[in-house]
């Protein structure tokens, strides 16, 4: 990793230079945040287990031909992917009432939707990420209204796509959140899809299998990563 020069480091993922100057490193890391930075710690091999999670959920989204930034993973913790000129927006897509929506609508956690809910949010650490609607996002000129109707559309298939499959895995796929860039004048998916940013319950006993146990100290954090591994691709790590 030394030779190579760290562009970015988030709070999950150091991005570095890659060998080609239209693509990126992303090195997945074990730290783990949650209240916007508020509580810090790790997790055993979560860089790891976020890492091979992404690539095969690429993978099957590529499948139904969703555009995404995977190119390849050369290591356990890396991922080559194309260099996005990211939107900053966090894209939350819901089916099942849960954390922040549940709070501000006064809903039960639990409490499914009639039908999915797009939420938009700036990706901004200093102003604690505010819920943007469309007028916001013309004001701050961060996305074209094209732009922004083909996130939206992609995120809904992006959920019914993973909603389907996730229940042969008895999981619930309660709620998730997306990051897209632009490649070329397309949308494209980046980021990442792990259990650190979505929310994953066990179809029958409704235990949760993502960040919430870290977030609200449930205890086996690891080991819910590790069944969600499990689950997709077979793999005990
Ligand atoms: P954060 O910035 O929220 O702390 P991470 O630690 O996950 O998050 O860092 C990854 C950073 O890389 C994020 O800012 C994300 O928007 C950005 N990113 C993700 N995919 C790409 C990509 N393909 N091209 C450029 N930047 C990307
Ligand atoms: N999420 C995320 N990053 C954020 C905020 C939310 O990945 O900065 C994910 C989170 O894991 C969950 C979904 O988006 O799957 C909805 O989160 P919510 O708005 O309920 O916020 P929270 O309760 O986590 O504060």
């Amino acid at each position: 990793m030394s030779d190579k020069k760290a562009l970015y480091e988030g709070k999950a993922k150091i991005m570095y230079e890659a060998e080609k100057p239209d693509e990126l490193l992303v090195y997945y890391k074990d730290d783990a945040t949650a209240g916007n930075g508020a509580k810090k710690g790790t997790i055993a091999e979560k860089g790891i287990m976020n890492n091979k999670m992404t690539a095969f959920f690429f993978g099957l989204l590529e499948k139904e031909g969703i555009k995404t930034h995977y190119v390849s993973m050369p290591s356990d913790r890396e991922m080559l992917v194309k260099k996005l000129d990211m939107i900053p927006l966090e894209v939350v897509m819901r089916n099942v009432a849960a954390g922040s929506l549940a709070q501000r609508l006064g809903l039960a956690e639990g409490t499914p939707l009639a039908e999915p809910i797009v939420e938009l949010y700036y990706k901004s650490d200093e102003l604690g990420d505010p819920m943007l609607n469309h007028y916001h996002i013309q004001v701050l000129k961060l996305a074209t209204p094209e732009e922004v109707a083909a996130i939206e559309r992609t995120g809904l298939r992006i959920n019914a796509i993973l909603k389907d499959f996730l229940k042969q895995k008895k999981v619930d796929l309660i709620d998730f959140k997306l990051e897209f860039g632009r490649l070329n004048g397309e949308i494209v998916l980046g980021d990442e899809i792990s259990p650190d940013n979505c929310r994953f319950w066990d179809s029958d006993t409704h235990e949760k299998l993502d960040k919430d146990r870290f977030r609200r100290d449930l205890g086996n954090v690891e080991g819910a990563y590790k069944e969600m591994l499990r689950r997709l691709t077979g793999e005990e790590r």
